[in-house]
Formats: C-alpha cells, sequence, structure tokens
C-alpha cells in the first residue's frame, strides 16, 4: 500500500492531526498504532486540565486558539463530550511566587485572558474547604478547565475515519527506509508500506521512533502518577482545578472524588510506569494538607503514565531535518490542552508548507541547537 501522510501514533496528537489533515484536503492518509487500541498511551493517563495560565506567548496562543476549538468541538466531531470549565486556581504560599503570579496575570491579561489576582479572603469565600492559613493569594481564571481526553480522541478518530482515513491497529513501526519520493516502512512482523510524507505523534517514544529515521529529538519520558479517591462529601462537585504553587501538587474533582498528582522533582527520565508507593504517599499527603477532609476519602485507585518533557518544556511541531518527516511531541505536560492548536498547525505545514492559524515558528527543532530555547515558568 501507499499513502499520501502516513501518521505514526494513536494517542491525542495523531488523531487530531488525522483529523485535521482531512479538513485541509488531504486524502489517502492513514494512522498507525502499535497497540490493538488508539488512546491507551498518556492521553488515557492524563488529568484531561485545559489551561490559558501560561508564561510564554506561544503556550497562551496555543491554549486561545484550542479553548476555542474545545467549546465547539462537539458540534464540529458530532460527538458528546464534556468540558468542564470549573476554572484553574493557583495558590501561592510565599511572597517571591505571589510577586511572579502579579506579573503572571498581568503578562496573561495583555493576551486577552480573563484571569485574576485573588487575595486569601476571596479564595477562602469561594473556596471554604480548603486550609488556607498558610496562602498568600492566588490566581484564577474562570474559563480554564478540564475535559475527558479518551472521549475527544475518539471524536477525532470518527471523524477523520468518515472523511476517509484509515486506521492500522497493531502496528509498530520498526524500520524505516528513504525511497525516491518518500519512505518505505515497516512494522514488526513484516508488514511494508510506503508513504510520501510521514508524521511522526509517538507521544513519550518521541526519541526511539524519530531515531529510527536518524533523528535524535530532546524530548525525554518521565513518570507522573496520580490518585483517585472514592466520592466523598469533602469537595464540591463545581471546584476549580487547584495547584499548590509551593509543591507542584493539584487536584480537581472527578466523578464525586478527589484526582490528585503531584510532581516528584527528583523522578528521573525513564519508562517506568509502575506507581512509586513512597512518592504517591507524600502526594496524597500534600493533598490532605490542602483539604484536610481528604483524610477521611478513601483511595479508589491510581496510575502512573509518562510526561514527553523539552529542555524548554515547550513542544517542537516541525518538519524535522529529514525531507518530508514531520514531527508533534514533547508536550511536556500539555499535549491535551493543545492538542486541537497543534493537529491543526502540523496539518497546515504538511499540506500548505507552513502554519498559518498561529505562528509557531518558535517551536521549531532547531531552537535547540540555535539556543533560542523558550521559558515556561507555569509548569506542573
Ligand atoms: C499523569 C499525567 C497527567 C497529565 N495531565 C495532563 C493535563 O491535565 N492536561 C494536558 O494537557 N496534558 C496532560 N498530560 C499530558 C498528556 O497526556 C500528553 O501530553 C498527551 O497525551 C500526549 O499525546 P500523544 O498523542 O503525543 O501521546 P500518546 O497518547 O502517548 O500517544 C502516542 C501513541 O504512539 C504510539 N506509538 C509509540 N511508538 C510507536 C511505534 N513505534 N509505532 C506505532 N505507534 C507507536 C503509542 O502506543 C501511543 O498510543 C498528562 C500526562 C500524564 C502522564
Amino acid at each position: 500500500m501507499s499513502y499520501e501522510v502516513a501518521v505514526i501514533g494513536g494517542g491525542i496528537i495523531g488523531c487530531s492531526l488525522l483529523y485535521h489533515l482531512a479538513r485541509e484536503g488531504v486524502t489517502n492518509t492513514a494512522l498507525f498504532e502499535k497497540e490493538e487500541f488508539i488512546a491507551t498511551g498518556a492521553t488515557s493517563k492524563s488529568a484531561g486540565g485545559i489551561r490559558q495560565q501560561f508564561t510564554t506567548e506561544i503556550n497562551i496562543k496555543l491554549s486561545q486558539f484550542s479553548l476555542k476549538k474545545f467549546l465547539n468541538l462537539h458540534t464540529e466531531l458530532d460527538i458528546e463530550f464534556s468540558f468542564h470549565q470549573h476554572g484553574y486556581l493557583f495558590l501561592a504560599t510565599d511572597e517571591a511566587t505571589l510577586l511572579q503570579y502579579r506579573k503572571n496575570v498581568e503578562f496573561q491579561r495583555n493576551f486577552g485572558v480573563d484571569v485574576h489576582l485573588l487575595t486569601t479572603g476571596e479564595i477562602a469565600s469561594r473556596w471554604s474547604y480548603m486550609r488556607l492559613d498558610d496562602v498568600l493569594g492566588g490566581t484564577f481564571c474562570q474559563d480554564d478547565g478540564y475535559t475527558d481526553p479518551y472521549e475527544f480522541t475518539q471524536g477525532y478518530a470518527k471523524c477523520a475515519r468518515k472523511l476517509g482515513a484509515k486506521f492500522f491497529h497493531s502496528h509498530e513501526l520498526v524500520r524505516a527506509t528513504p525511497t525516491a519520493d518518500g519512505f518505505e516502512l515497516e512494522f514488526a512482523g513484516g508488514k511494508v508500506v510506503r508513504a510520501k510524507k510521514v508524521a511522526l505523534c509517538p507521544g513519550p517514544s518521541a526519541r526511539k521512533v524519530t531515531r529510527i529515521f536518524g533523528v535524535d529529538v530532546p524530548a525525554l519520558p518521565y513518570r507522573r502518577q496520580m490518585a483517585l479517591t472514592v466520592p466523598y462529601d469533602g469537595i464540591p462537585k463545581v471546584m476549580p482545578l487547584t495547584i499548590d504553587g509551593a509543591n507542584g501538587m493539584y487536584l480537581r474533582n472527578e466523578m464525586g472524588g478527589a484526582l490528585i498528582g503531584a510532581v516528584n522533582p527528583a523522578e528521573p527520565s525513564s519508562e517506568n510506569q509502575s506507581v512509586d508507593d513512597d512518592w504517591m504517599m507524600t502526594q496524597l499527603e500534600y493533598a490532605m494538607n490542602r483539604i484536610p477532609s481528604l483524610e477521611r476519602a478513601e483511595l479508589h485507585t491510581s496510575w502512573a503514565g509518562l510526561y514527553t518533557i523539552t529542555p524548554d518544556h515547550h513542544p517542537i511541531i516541525d518538519e524535522l531535518p529529514v525531507k518530508n518527516l514531520f514531527f508533534a511531541g514533547g508536550f511536556s505536560g500539555h499535549g491535551i490542552m493543545h492538542s486541537p492548536a497543534a493537529g491543526q498547525c502540523l496539518a497546515e505545514i504538511i499540506a500548505h508548507g507552513e502554519a498559518t492559524s498561529i505562528d509557531i515558528s518558535c517551536l521549531s527543532f532547531d531552537r535547540f541547537e540555535k539556543g533560542e530555547l523558550l521559558h515556561e515558568l507555569n509548569v506542573i
């Protein structure tokens, strides 16, 4: 078989790309996923958070473009799809963080983000279930929120299929050979297909997969873990996704229980996806410190997944130094919220040679070599 574009990886990014390629008029496309089903990688492990509270212009623009899409996607993709705009609340417990938050709000408001600096009294009056005696203030944006990444990935896949794209599951790319007009791709088991253009959306396997083509992207996997309690009466259904600036712990309501994450800053890069029980205890202690009623909430389940992190915590969305080889990855924990923009922009690059919806030239592959790194401060 021979395709115009082969997409490698059936997470939210690959499925968004495939759909947007079809919308840009590109036909004869196919997606190859190594697992038996799509959306089983990082996409299925995520907290589904969507926010605009970033400290670089490009992250805010990716978020704003994506937010507009999220608000209309149930019609565009014709799916039942939940997007809870319950806001994101960042809490500062030291003066330096509060000062930075003040600067962040000013910066974000310049781009039209409806974000506010709140006093501890204002926070206490709205979200009284939290312990706030160490909190000096916070930032809140009501337009932020969370979604179900699985529903959303399936929605993209369904629409891409309707528009003619093909899906191949249990197809792990293992080898690639350049040809006169593209690539010959070989999958585990020996099947070979040809494609004029190839787009790599391999999530945490970024390095492994790009190396098949002789390119080394600086995007490494890091374990991140989540805990979910059984439903209990200590938190309201409508609550913001709340981040403790001091330790990076974040939590939100998930079906009446608390969904809790926290980054272990000492975690080295690895592909380990087992739950680290010691860190899980620390994570839960951080959460109980902020919401004391969690002490009576029973743990329902926990899991670990992988972030794919670049040196400047921004994705690479670009053609790689191999002609007709494209890449979208290294989302550094923001791949769900930026998936509409990433899919649209990479589809434009593949179809027309450049991204016109957003200027994403600063997300190029060669920025690391050139020393043109970006600096995002609001990383969770
Ligand atoms: C605990 C946790 C919480 C998170 N919370 C958030 C959040 O709140 N908000 C947010 O925006 N993001 C969040 N993220 C990040 C988000 O999940 C990722 O950025 C996003 O899912 C990346 O999507 P992807 O399609 O690039 O990767 P994936 O979903 O991992 O998909 C990549 C696919 O490529 C396939 N693949 C790999 N190698 C090959 C090969 N050789 N051949 C064929 N297929 C291959 C894999 O099987 C996989 O299905 C979180 C991540 C984790 C782990």
